[in-house]
């Protein structure tokens, strides 16, 4: 019997493939979705999930199910900790954007899969692909794993992080540069009182520690190292760790005494990468670097960027035409939807890196102004509105003041420099 040809054969069925598997199964495109895992499989991460990503979820009738069975908390009160110890904690639960949810990913990942299968979706499970090959003349991918084959006129490249068979293809050509770690926290052995917090630490910027809590009063705490400060990826135990043993205010919130799993951690390719498509093939979610630079987020962008890549392909099926001039239109959707904003991301984090206090400012202000101001800076931060919104002047003029006299006192004042000066 020969092997069946699919419109599409995604390799990952994270929230990237899986997701961009729905999207085409709806409009009876003929998809296949494989994993090397089986599902319910779980996935190291922070478990934040932002209302960008909230939408898509809708849309599957994901977020409905979630919301239903009490498998998500929508984190109404917390904030973050700046470098300097200042807590900036509010309640978001007015914010008219909405605000981000907790969900393990052992749950989210699995509902959004049945959900691709639901919508006509065929799924493999428990098939690593160890290479892929593209037949010029036949005009067809073929995706091997060991002496099984899987045949498609299209390829998603999902994989994840690594890239691996985009690497192998030569389109990828780097490793992953971030990381982050995930610990879980036994729910009822801890006193932290609100549903998230950032802890911006001055040797872990511009990566930090999170710590969110789940309907179950678990928490999850993770520690991201990002590019770009004094921490390396190597330090990553030792931060985690330092973190959790060394650090007053993490101390404070958990309390003595709480149950935690051995650290976990998983690479982050951030920031996009330069070209994403070849012939009848296209890269999504984190093994297109679909992370922000910024926060480390991806699942939003993996989401967003599936469906950029499932209209893509719907419109190459009506015209015919899977080369890849016609498929770099995906490169520019998504690069107009987020993309163009890695950069001014990646450059803010330089800035905190380099110049700490400025988040402590922004911690001292958000403390000094109303819930309005608040919900600006949180909307910024989510992508739900653009970075020219900091250029606002109820948002610029306050920060902007801020900024000056924090670096003045921390850096600059007379009676800092006679401090430095004699090590007192
Ligand atoms: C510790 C950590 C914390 C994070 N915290 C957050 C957060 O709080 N919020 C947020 O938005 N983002 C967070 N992220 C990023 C987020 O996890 C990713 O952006 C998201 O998982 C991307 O989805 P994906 O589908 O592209 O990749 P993945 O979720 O990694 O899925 C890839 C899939 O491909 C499969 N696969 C891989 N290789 C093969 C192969 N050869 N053959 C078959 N199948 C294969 C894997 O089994 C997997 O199911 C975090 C990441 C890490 C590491």
């Amino acid at each position: 019997m020969t092997n069946p040809l699919y419109d599409v054969a995604i390799v990952g069925a994270g929230p990237a493939g899986a997701t961009c598997a729905w999207y085409l199964a709806k409009q009876d495109i003929r998809v296949l979705l494989l994993d090397k895992a089986k599902f319910p499989r779980d996935k190291f991460c922070g478990d934040a999930v932002i209302p960008r990503a909230q939408r898509h979820l809708k849309r599957m009738g994901v977020l409905d199910q979630m919301v239903e069975a009490g498998e998500c908390l929508f984190t109404t009160s917390g904030g973050f900790v700046s470098p300097a110890g200042i807590e900036c904690l509010s309640d978001s639960t007015e914010n008219p954007s909405g605000t981000p949810m907790s969900v393990k990913r052992i749950i989210m990942d699995e509902r959004i899969v049945r959900a691709a299968q639901s919508a006509g979706a065929e799924l493999v499970e428990e098939v690593a692909i160890d290479k892929v090959a593209f037949d010029e003349q036949a005009g067809t991918w073929s995706a091997h794993s060991g002496s099984k084959r899987f045949h498609a006129r299209t390829l998603v490249l999902a994989d994840g992080a690594h890239s691996k068979l985009a690497r192998s293809l030569g389109i990828v050509q780097n490793s992953p540069g971030a990381i982050c770690s995930r610990s879980f926290i036994e729910g009822g052995t801890h006193s932290f009182e609100t549903d998230g917090i950032c802890y911006m630490e001055r040797d872990l910027l511009p990566g930090y520690a999170a710590i969110f809590r789940h309907p179950n009063d678990e928490l999850n705490f993770c520690t991201y190292i990002i590019p770009g400060g004094k921490a390396v990826p190597s330090d990553l135990k030792v931060l985690h760790q330092g973190l959790l043993d060394q650090n007053s205010i993490v101390r404070r919130h958990l309390g003595s005494g709480y149950k935690i799993e051995p650290m976990k951690g998983a690479w982050l390719r951030l920031g996009g990468i330069p070209k994403s498509y070849a012939d009848n093939l296209l890269i999504i979610g984190d093994a297109a670097g679909h992370i922000d630079p910024l926060t480390g987020e991806g699942i939003q962008f993996a989401m967003e960027g599936a469906e950029k890549a499932a209209q893509t392909l719907i419109e190459a099926f009506r015209v015919g035409r899977f080369d890849e001039q016609f498929l770099s239109a995906y490169q520019d959707k998504w690069h107009k939807e987020f993309g163009s904003k890695f950069g001014l991301a990646e450059k803010a984090s330089q800035l905190m890196a380099r110049y700490p206090e400025l988040v402590d400012s922004m911690a001292k202000v958000a403390n000094q102004r109303d819930d309005e101001f608040f919900f600006a800076w949180a909307d910024i931060m989510m992508g739900e509105a653009p970075w020219s919104a900091f250029l606002r002047p109820k948002l610029a003029i306050p920060m902007a003041a801020a900024a000056v006299r924090e670096l003045w006192t921390q850096r600059f004042s007379p009676s800092r420099r006679r401090v430095a000066a004699t090590g007192a």
